[in-house]
């Protein structure tokens, strides 16, 4: 069963993608946080960090090249952003096919919540 990033990914279902390359899709996320709130997604189904094999060390690396580059492009770079990869049940993963956030356009406050 293919995820929905991978239905995104192969424009199945609509999203507003602002860059593809061969092994990385970008697209705003649907619920977003910050005022750029992206994510950027292997087109490889990789279910979690955890499941990086070796031979994905190009795409991980693309993908925060294509990181840098987006946020360039959103005008963010200067003041600042944060990239963020959630991870299984502590982590707070809801889709399980790796995807890096980009998030940025204010100040983000404490990397986490105070318990
Ligand atoms: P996670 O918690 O897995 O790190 O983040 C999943 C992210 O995917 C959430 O921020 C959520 O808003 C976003 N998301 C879930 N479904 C969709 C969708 O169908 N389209 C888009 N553009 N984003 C989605």
């Amino acid at each position: 069963m293919s995820t929905i990033f991978s239905k995104i990914i192969a424009g199945e279902i609509p999203a507003d993608i602002v860059y593809q390359d061969e092994l990385v899709t970008a697209f705003r996320d649907i619920n977003p946080q910050a005022p750029t709130h992206i994510l950027i997604v292997p087109n490889k189904e990789i279910a979690t960090v955890n499941d990086l094999a070796a031979e994905d060390e190009q795409v991980a690396g693309r993908l925060l090249l294509v990181a840098k580059k987006l946020a360039a492009q959103e005008g963010i770079a200067e003041d600042g952003y944060r990239l963020m990869i959630n991870c299984n049940q502590h982590g707070g993963q809801e889709v399980f096919h790796v995807h890096l956030h980009l998030l940025g356009g204010r100040p983000l406050g404490p990397m986490l919540m105070r318990r």
